[in-house]
């Protein structure tokens, strides 16, 4: 199938893209990678008056990371951030989880950005984002908004973002010191969205005890499921946490629906085991110094439970 019929924008500076926002109102839609965009289009899913290609904005192709966080702008791609080194050392959990984010292609083209506007339950970032408690930096030609990611992701496919509004960047914040992140998917194919998928964020004490744990699941949910494992986990010496006890825990937070893909019931069991083998790579991270100078997770995080 094809489109239906729209109006093409293609504007080269910010105040220019938001104008045209405003101008088209419930009408207007940003294309940004087109990756999940384009296809919505073509099976006419989505049906906008008015198309506003950001791709010329070349303002907001930026990775910077501070002392507090990575600061990603609307359009620097999946790519761009899975191979920026600084923002590697500062939040490992982003190139963690890009590794299991579709396609290099894909990662090419899409943007992180978009990505968390789109809100798929299946998406890695909305996950990463919620975890790790970052915001997304909303503007309109009525002034600038920043949303935290608890407030960001209100259904399936659904986020905050206000008709006239652009999302111009999302901030992920730096983890705690002695704190170490991983993260953990299945799914049948690679490259394919995952069933199930779980990140953790571990934080030690000084004596190398857990101070604080969570975990945040994906494709078990309308959202992002976040779930704080300090009951199961907290205060324990790093070596000796039980991480099925914790991963039993989101097997019971969790509550999957049955599709074509998966049972609910199945589901539920990836999360549990997830959140297991996440805990325990993350537990080990932090352990060893937490997130900087470590080496890249190796392809293929994904696989049977
Ligand atoms: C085969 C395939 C496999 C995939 N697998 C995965 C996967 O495993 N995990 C995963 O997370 N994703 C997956 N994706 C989707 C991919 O990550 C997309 O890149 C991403 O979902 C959307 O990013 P985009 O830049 O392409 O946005 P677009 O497709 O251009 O836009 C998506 C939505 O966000 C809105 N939008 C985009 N940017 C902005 C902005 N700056 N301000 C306001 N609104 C905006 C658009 O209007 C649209 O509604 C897959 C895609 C394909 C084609």
């Amino acid at each position: 199938m094809k489109p239906a019929p729209f109006r093409y924008h293609r504007p080269s500076t910010v105040t220019e893209a938001l104008a045209v926002l405003a101008e088209a109102g419930h009408d207007g839609k940003v294309l940004a990678g087109g990756q999940s965009l384009v296809p919505l289009l073509n099976m006419r899913l989505a049906a906008p008056r008015e198309l506003v290609d950001v791709n010329r904005l070349d303002e907001l192709a930026y990775v910077r990371t501070d002392a507090g966080a990575v600061r990603v702008g609307a359009l620097a791609r999946h790519a761009q951030v899975e191979h920026d080194a600084d923002a590697w050392e500062a939040v490992p959990l982003l190139r963690q989880a890009l590794a299991d984010l579709a396609h290099p292609t894909i990662r090419n083209r899409g943007t992180v950005v978009g990505s968390l506007v789109h809100a798929d339950p299946a998406g890695e970032l909305p996950a990463v984002l919620a975890l790790l408690g970052g915001v997304v930096e909303l503007a309109s030609v009525g002034g600038r908004r920043t949303v935290p990611a608890a407030e960001f992701f209100v259904g399936p496919l659904e986020s905050a973002v206000r008709p006239g509004e652009l999302a111009t960047a999302a901030v992920f914040p730096r983890p705690p010191a002695r704190s170490g992140t991983a993260w953990r998917e299945v799914a049948r194919r690679r490259g394919d969205y995952a069933l199930c998928g779980v990140g953790v964020l571990v934080t030690l004490d000084q004596d190398l005890r857990v101070q604080a744990a969570r975990a945040a699941c994906i494709s078990v949910g309308p959202t992002p499921v976040l779930v704080d494992l300090a009951g199961e986990v907290g205060g324990r010496p790093h070596d000796a946490v039980d991480w099925d006890a914790a991963g039993a825990a989101v097997a019971a937070a969790v509550d999957p629906e049955d599709d074509i893909h998966a049972t609910a019931a199945y589901r539920r069991h990836l999360a549990g085991v997830l959140t297991a083998r996440a805990g325990r790579a993350a537990v080990e991270q932090a352990a060893a110094g937490g997130s900087g100078g470590l080496k890249p997770s190796p392809p293929g995080n994904r696989g049977a439970a």
